[in-house]
């Protein structure tokens, strides 16, 4: 025991750490994300494009009337309400919101989680499917995609034989390749799932493919959506959409207050103005197909088909090419040694089309 005033060595205060920390947790790695100051952002998939100074300053009206001294609405009813029309989410599905769809992900591991139970997911897709997995002391079972990042029906069905997931996670399109996986794949992984499936839609914005309606069909299913990607990132909004059996339980342990003031506030008003996103998501839809056509020019690039806001692309020397760009003043994201699938490969976001002319001219120049 140590007292007021008394020094604690830092080996002591080590032992202490070990002796109390859980070896997960003690064998993770903080969530690192690199210093973008100055650079040409195009790492973590945000939309590029601000606001015009009228929105912006109807925006701080709104905000100005926040009551910041109150704790915020903890069912933030007006959210869910402008997320029902702009979604069109039926009244029979609830709607459960969270600090980003990361919050919800936790959630729902937190509420499943018993030793031994497994988080299944096809591989590589989204990391924190695995980060929240080890965080709540569940198993996760990654299942290798196929060489062209399609879901291998056979060995996930054989894993989730085997290992009966309680949580299964589809990225639709997936993180990092940005291709949809095949429906009839996807509907035989839910059929075949005793436990839930968690149908990710984060680039929702970014694709025709929409499986809100299978709610009406599996009830072993949940479709998680987030404007992160829409041109919100700094508000952090998830939201899962589902049956009020599952959401109901979820909704007990979600700490009272998570989604704060001001993130309310500045999500009910971008909803209302939902329209001036879709047409920069629209544009970033165009772009993305221009952007695919001029680093399919690049001999020493292969481009793959997308469905996000982002390309996955593969080089030689992914790592040195990454270093290069980055002393240009361009922040990819190397994906290089994160999976064995993605050797050699880099993930660029789609920027601005000047961001998009500046990527191309950096690329040609490290080649
Ligand atoms: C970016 C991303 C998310 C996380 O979104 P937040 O709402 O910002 O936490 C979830 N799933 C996938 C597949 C993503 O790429």
């Amino acid at each position: 025991m140590y007292f007021l005033g008394e020094v604690m060595s830092e080996k002591n205060i080590q032992n202490l750490v070990d002796g109390l920390v859980l070896e997960t947790v003690r064998s993770m790695h903080a969530y690192h994300v690199p210093d973008s100051s100055g650079m040409i952002k195009l790492d973590a998939m945000e939309n590029p494009y601000q606001w015009s100074v009228e929105l912006k300053e109807q925006w701080c009206q709104r905000m100005a009337a926040a009551d910041i001294n109150r704790y915020p609405d903890p069912e933030a009813k007006g959210v869910v309400s402008a997320l029902r029309k702009v979604a069109g989410i039926k009244d029979e599905y609830d709607v459960l919101l969270g600090n980003g769809s990361d919050e919800l992900i936790q959630l729902l591991l937190m509420a499943v989680a018993k030793p031994d139970r497994v988080v299944l997911a096809p591989e590589p897709s989204f990391v924190m499917y695995r980060v929240l997995a080890d965080t709540v002391g569940m198993d996760y079972v990654g299942v290798p995609l196929q060489d062209d990042f399609q879901l291998d029906l056979d060995a996930m069905l054989v894993a989730i034989n085997k290992h009966q997931p309680a949580v299964t996670f589809l990225a639709q399109p997936n993180n990092p390749t940005g291709n949809l996986f095949s429906e009839s794949a996807v509907r035989e992984i839910v059929q075949a799932a005793n436990g839930v499936v968690v149908i990710d839609e984060a680039y929702t914005a970014f694709t025709d493919a929409d499986f809100l309606s299978w709610l009406d069909t599996f009830d072993n299913v949940l479709i998680m959506r987030t404007l992160s990607k829409v041109g919100l990132a700094g508000l952090r909004l998830g939201f899962m959409i589902g049956r009020t059996e599952w959401l109901s339980e979820l909704n007990k342990i979600r700490l009272p207050y998570n989604i704060n003031v001001l993130t309310q506030v500045s999500a009910e008003f971008a909803l209302e103005n939902y329209d001036v996103l879709a047409k920069q998501a629209e544009q970033i839809k165009i772009d993305r197909s221009v952007l695919q056509v001029e680093l399919d020019k690049l001999e020493a690039v292969q481009v793959y088909d997308s469905q996000a806001n982002f390309l996955l692309l593969r080089v030689e020397q992914a790592r040195s090419i990454f270093e290069e760009m980055k002393e240009k003043g361009v922040l990819i994201k190397c994906l290089d040694g994160a999976h064995p699938l993605l050797k050699d490969c880099l993930r660029v976001t789609v920027g601005t089309g000047e961001e998009n002319q500046s990527l191309i001219a950096a690329l040609k120049s490290v080649f």
